[in-house]
């Protein structure tokens, strides 16, 4: 039987640490779809179709990997791509409480989609988008961190942001 995970997540932007969740998922699971999720609470730094465009760049030669993007809830998502799991990544004691919030309120809304949670590779259990973001903003280096497209989409995003100390 083919099994599927569903990988929801923002993805602003794609980190070696997702890529690093992504792989994990396959061993697991036959196929993993990437499902990039509407953002309601926060005004995302890439839009839609950058998000995609960079994780379909990341996952390219990952066999058994799908990239696409939704926009209702994730249940009804995972039921109509017929997922056997949602797939979310635990770094550390902080993601608990949210990520518990989240699969129980899944649960409760459709009870046969299971929330199966994995850990990143330790290099990579600090490692967050937001970071990134504010790595890059001010111009550190995220190398190693990111894939090279994002690396590259960064620096672009932020080419001509001039910060004023005054
Ligand atoms: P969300 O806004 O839904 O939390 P993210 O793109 O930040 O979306 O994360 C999607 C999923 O990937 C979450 O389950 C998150 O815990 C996980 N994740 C994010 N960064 C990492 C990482 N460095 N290692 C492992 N999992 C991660």
């Amino acid at each position: 039987m083919k099994t599927t995970a569903i990988y929801p997540g923002t993805f602003d932007p794609i980190t070696n640490g997702h890529l690093d969740l992504i792989k994990r998922g396959l061993l697991t699971f036959n196929e993993v779809i990437v499902a990039v999720a509407p953002t309601l609470k926060k005004q995302p730094l890439f839009t839609l179709h950058e998000r995609l465009r960079l994780i379909h760049a990341a996952v390219k030669g990952l066999k058994g990997t799908k990239v696409d993007s939704f926009n209702s809830l994730l249940v009804d998502y995972v039921k109509k791509k017929k997922g056997n799991a949602i797939l979310r990544g635990l770094r550390a004691i902080s993601d608990f409480e949210y990520e518990f919030q989240l699969a129980h309120m899944n649960r409760r809304l459709n009870t046969n989609i299971e929330t199966v949670f994995m850990m990143p590779s330790e290099e990579y259990s600090y490692l967050t988008s937001s970071i990134v973001r504010e790595v890059a903003a001010f111009g550190g280096s995220v190398k190693g961190l990111v894939p090279e497209e994002v690396e590259k989409a960064l620096r672009n995003k932020f080419r001509n942001v001039k910060y004023f100390t005054e």
